[in-house]
């Protein structure tokens, strides 16, 4: 049987417009009752990386989140959210990205997302044992909404990598720091989606991000929201609306070959529209090559891996020297920190040394400023070429 991947057109963020397109998009796919049993709880799970506005674009947007919630309502779910952000508590990111209204006219309770729990997971490709937020663990099922949006590191931020928002605080460092090649890092992704099992993905894309995203890029409208029960096929659905190869995307292939969907045309069925060429974009700015794996790469000696590997490059003009990006760092000692020597009242730039970095990209993911931007160094712009 094919993977169903809905994609339905919705211009904007209008509350009657958003409400008819995921009514619609659960319908094509069989209903609510397909995915939620009366009297169950169940856990929305947008990406709110951190606690920009909802105009920004950064999060799913709050009245997707809340037309969603209402259908679930009908059916007689209880419902509960959260995400663990990049950056701050989440009770407090909730309320900045715009949460609270939906949450308190429909009585969404904001779940554990503190409390990391370890459980076990014989059947991971890599991630034998798993640190998951509470919330995410005590609910009967998951509703994964997350946003289209382009990503240094893994080239999407989409359906399958937003579950990483499940590993709370400080355990995504951790990950990060154990798990820096990024093949081996996707195969967390889909361990963690394989092992949580969400019933229904769903993806925003009406207003997506692109370049330098996924909190400082631009905003394109590409009037869409996505629906599917495989987040693999809804993600290289996604991928074929901005042009973007799904061999780019790692978690595609290996989440193809685990079993948790499938990435092969052939296997995916799309509803909802006649085509989807009419929305496609193909001048969204995202970077149309495979991810880096020169950083672990055997092949090159460590001093000329620096000078290869795309890096992050600071703007000081645009730098407020909030120091978010030096928190942000997973390695210790840290690869990004504040100059010593120099006076504070002279406002120094964070600092990067380059040979401890591990190219992460979460020092470019937090920047409130767009200050932060990737850089192939030129050595590395030759041998791409
Ligand atoms: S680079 Fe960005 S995150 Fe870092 S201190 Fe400057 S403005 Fe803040
Ligand atoms: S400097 Fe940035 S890219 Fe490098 S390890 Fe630190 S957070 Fe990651």
């Amino acid at each position: 049987m094919k993977s169903k991947v809905a994609v339905i057109k919705c211009d904007n963020y209008s509350e009657e417009n958003v409400r008819a397109a995921v009514q619609e998009g659960i319908d094509l796919l069989g209903g609510i009752s397909c995915f939620v049993k009366s009297e169950e709880k169940i856990l929305l799970k947008p990406n709110i990386l951190v606690g920009d506005k909802p105009e920004r674009g950064t999060t799913t947007h709050p009245l997707v989140l809340r037309a969603v919630a209402e259908v679930l309502k009908v059916n007689g779910a209880s419902l509960f959210y959260g995400d663990s952000p990049g950056i701050g508590k989440p009770e407090r990111v909730v309320k900045q990205a715009g949460y609270n209204d939906a949450a308190d006219a429909l009585n969404i309770e904001l779940a554990d997302f503190h409390t990391a729990v370890k459980v076990s997971f014989p059947e991971a490709i890599l991630a034998k044992q798993l640190f998951l937020a509470k919330g995410v663990l005590d609910v009967d099922g998951i509703v994964s909404i997350s946003k289209m949006k382009t990503h240094g590191f893994t080239r999407l931020t989409g359906a399958v990598k937003n579950q990483f928002g499940c590993v709370p605080g400080l355990r995504k460092a951790e990950y990060h720091v154990k798990m820096r090649d990024i093949y081996d890092f996707s195969a967390v992704l889909v361990d963690i989606n394989r092992y949580l099992k969400p019933r229904l993905y769903i993806m925003d894309g009406i207003m997506a991000m692109e370049g330098n995203s996924p909190r400082g890029g631009e905003l394109v409208n590409m009037k869409v929201l996505l629906f599917s029960t495989d987040p693999v096929a809804l993600d290289t659905v996604c991928c074929h609306l901005i042009d973007l190869d799904p061999d780019f995307v790692p978690t595609n292939k290996i989440g193809t070959d685990a079993g948790l969907g499938t990435y092969k045309k052939e296997e995916i069925e799309i509803v909802g529209c006649d085509s989807i060429d009419e929305l496609v974009n193909k001048n969204l700015n995202v970077t149309r090559r495979p991810p880096d794996r020169i950083i672990q790469s055997r092949a090159y000696p460590a001093f000329l891996k620096n000078y290869i590997s795309p890096r992050p490059v600071t703007d000081p003009q645009r730098c407020v020297r909030c120091g978010q990006c030096v928190l942000q760092c997973p390695v210790d000692p840290k690869a990004l920190d504040w100059p010593k020597n120099i006076p504070k009242q002279e406002k120094p730039v964070p600092v990067y040394d380059y040979k401890r970095c591990i190219r992460c990209y979460c020092c470019q993911e937090i920047c409130p400023e767009k200050a932060i931007t990737i850089k192939v160094p030129l050595l590395g712009r030759l041998i791409h070429r």
